[in-house]
């Protein structure tokens, strides 16, 4: 069963098992399977839903939408971003100014079809606007109700305690951030996580399967399986292209008799490390199809026990990324 956790130390309860749609809904996914991954989803007891304006350049929150259209707006959590840029990318159309807050904002909720959005993150971090200005936005947005909670992905330790300190000022709270987090992207634990700790924000993790490295599907030296992500030429094969190295395939291989004996299969295994961390309130997954998101939230309330956590550190070794300076806002427009 999907369990609720508390978001951070804030009031708001969101499942442990969170369905995003980055690079999959308005894009590798055709409509139809989207809204049936939604409908799979929620079937399974999951009611907390990740997007971003950015993802699909609005057509997945446009998607999302639709799916969860007519469904009880009290029992969903619906979580979107602001920060990359969209539409048509014009100057304003960027970064965490007032201004792009404001109708970004405005825009995802006509996109979603919804009053508000229980969760409003901060994409990245905006080098360009003064932070006095975004959490002063991010305070009328919360007055105004169209967000109920705001949260961060992907600051670093510093600048989230400044951006909590401001927020205080402000009469608010941070109750999050979205960094990457799996059994191969560790690079949080050593700044991030105690920061957030400490400051009573939960870590909503993304990618927790490494974008489906860790489902042990690719095999060195192998072609990818038709149809996964790594085949798909509408950005997905480009996103995972980083992870696509034969050291870290192998290693992945080397998790496959961890997960026959604790009775998983890998991508179980995968989601079940991701949620053994308190700090962890949700691992977002990504899906496809609907049976991955079925035999993921079995994953839900194992408990996997010291030894099976040291065995993961011994098969993946070396390939585990713990740099803690890998947390990072890059510019939002490269040259
Ligand atoms: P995952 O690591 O969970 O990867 C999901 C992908 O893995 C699926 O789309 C599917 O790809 C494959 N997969 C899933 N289950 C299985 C299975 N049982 N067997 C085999 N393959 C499987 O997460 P994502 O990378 O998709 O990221 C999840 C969410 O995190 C996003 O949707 C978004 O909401 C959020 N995110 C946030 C970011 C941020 O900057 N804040 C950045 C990136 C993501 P396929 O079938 O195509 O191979």
């Amino acid at each position: 069963m999907v369990a609720y956790r508390h978001l951070g130390s804030s009031g708001l309860k969101i499942t442990e098992i969170t369905y995003g749609n980055w690079l999959t809904h308005g894009s590798q996914v055709e409509a139809d399977t989207a809204i049936e991954c939604v409908h799979t989803a929620l079937d399974l007891g999951i009611t907390s839903f990740d997007t971003a304006d950015v993802y699909a350049n609005g057509a997945a929150e446009e998607v999302l939408g639709r799916a969860l259209a007519g469904q009880r707006r009290e029992s969903l959590e619906i979580f979107t971003k602001v920060y990359w840029p969209v539409g048509p990318m014009g100057a304003n159309d960027v970064g965490l100014s007032r201004k792009h807050i404001m109708e970004g904002l405005n825009a995802s909720l006509r996109r979603l079809g919804t009053d508000y959005v229980d969760l409003y993150q901060a994409h990245r971090y905006d080098y360009e606007t003064p932070l006095e200005e975004t959490m002063a936005a991010f305070a009328d947005v919360l007055r105004s109700g169209k967000a109920l909670y705001i949260g961060v992905s992907e600051w670093t330790a510093d600048q989230i305690r400044s951006g909590q300190e401001m927020a205080g000022q402000m009469g608010f709270r941070l109750v999050s951030n979205q960094p990457q987090y799996s059994a191969l992207w560790r690079v949080i634990e050593e700044r991030v996580v105690p920061a957030c700790s400490e400051l009573g924000m939960g870590q909503v993790v993304w990618s927790p399967m490494a974008e489906g490295i860790l489902s042990g599907k690719y095999l060195p030296g192998q072609p990818a399986p038709e149809g996964s992500r790594a085949t798909d030429s509408r950005g997905g094969a480009r996103m995972i292209s980083r992870w696509m190295r034969p050291e870290v395939l192998s290693a992945v291989q080397a998790l496959r008799p961890v997960a026959q004996d604790v009775g998983l299969s890998m991508p179980q295994l995968a989601i079940a490390w991701v949620l053994q961390h308190d700090f962890v309130s949700a691992a977002i997954v990504g899906a496809s199809r609907p049976s991955q998101l079925a035999e993921n939230v079995q994953a839900c309330g194992v408990s996997l026990p010291q030894d099976v956590m040291e065995a993961v550190d011994a098969a993946l070794g070396e390939v585990v990324e713990r740099d803690p300076d890998r947390t990072q806002s890059p510019n939002p427009r490269p040259a």
